[in-house]
């Protein structure tokens, strides 16, 4: 893409934007790892970029971010495509990770790119995630995505629709899925990942995370990675043991309304 002298400069204002944002949330997660006494190297920011352009994720790799999370094959897609395009070191440096409910018909689409799915909840994407990652000639590192379930006193009747878009695996479904990611040539498993449920005290919400990761890893002991913590809710995550942080909007802004 060309650019003409007034898309530069929108360029650098948005360029600058992002490290303007970028710079709060590495003081929030460096406040949140020495009020836990943790080293803030052992954790890694993914910037959730869906909503955003690949104009962005060029911004972010040239800020130092090497992670990106997207949430829908549709839109990840034609954007990793235009990255490769504008800006092609950007595109082999950073890793991309897939934190959306993926639905099994896009699991070949999503092994062509994805370094990392973080949201797999079923056997059945299981073995299409397997199947599209050996034919990609790729390996893909994926964490089991867990379903926290809903805060006591919630209202059951209304967030059923709400339940089930967040998806994930209920806790007893852990062991179980872990054996079949750990049994799939192609597939490499990695750890545990979790939304804090709505309405919920994500303390309570990830250290219950926390205590089925440690679970975990005494039959997976390389799982290291704890996939928790948003930008309403990162400082609850390291103060529970988060290795990776998924942070779109204290990053990149809310979500355009034009699109
Ligand atoms: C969008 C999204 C995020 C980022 O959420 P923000 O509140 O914008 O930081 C993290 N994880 C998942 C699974 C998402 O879909």
């Amino acid at each position: 893409m060309a650019y003409d002298g007034h898309d530069a400069q929108e360029g650098e204002g948005r360029r600058a934007d992002l490290a303007t944002h970028l710079n709060a949330v590495r003081h929030r997660m460096a406040a949140a790892c020495a009020a836990a006494g943790r080293d803030a190297a052992g954790i890694t920011l993914v910037a959730v970029t869906k909503f955003f352009p690949a104009e962005d994720l060029a911004h972010l790799y040239a800020l130092g971010v090497a992670d990106v999370g997207e949430s829908r094959d549709q839109d990840a897609a034609p954007k990793l495509a235009a990255l490769a395009d504008l800006d092609p070191v950007a595109r082999r440096g950073l890793r991309v990770h897939f934190v959306g409910q993926l639905q099994t018909n896009k699991a070949a689409s999503v092994a062509r790119y994805a370094d990392v799915v973080q949201s797999v909840d079923r056997a059945r994407l299981v073995d299409a995630l397997a199947k599209g990652a050996r034919r990609a000639d790729r390996r893909i590192d994926v964490l089991i995505q867990v379903d926290l379930g809903d805060p006591v006193g919630t209202d059951l009747a209304a967030p059923a629709a709400e339940h089930a878009a967040r998806g994930g695996v209920a806790p007893e479904g852990v062991a179980g899925l872990a054996e079949r990611v750990s049994a799939a040539q192609g597939l490499t498993l990695a750890g545990l990942m979790a939304v804090a449920p709505l309405g919920a005290d994500p303390g309570a919400a990830f250290k219950r995370l926390h205590d089925l990761h440690e679970r975990l890893l005494i039959e997976h002991p390389a799982a290291t990675v704890l996939s928790a913590g948003m930008s309403e809710d990162l400082e609850a995550a390291v103060a529970h043991g988060a290795t990776h942080l998924r942070v779109g909007t204290a990053i990149l802004g809310s979500r355009p309304s034009a699109r």
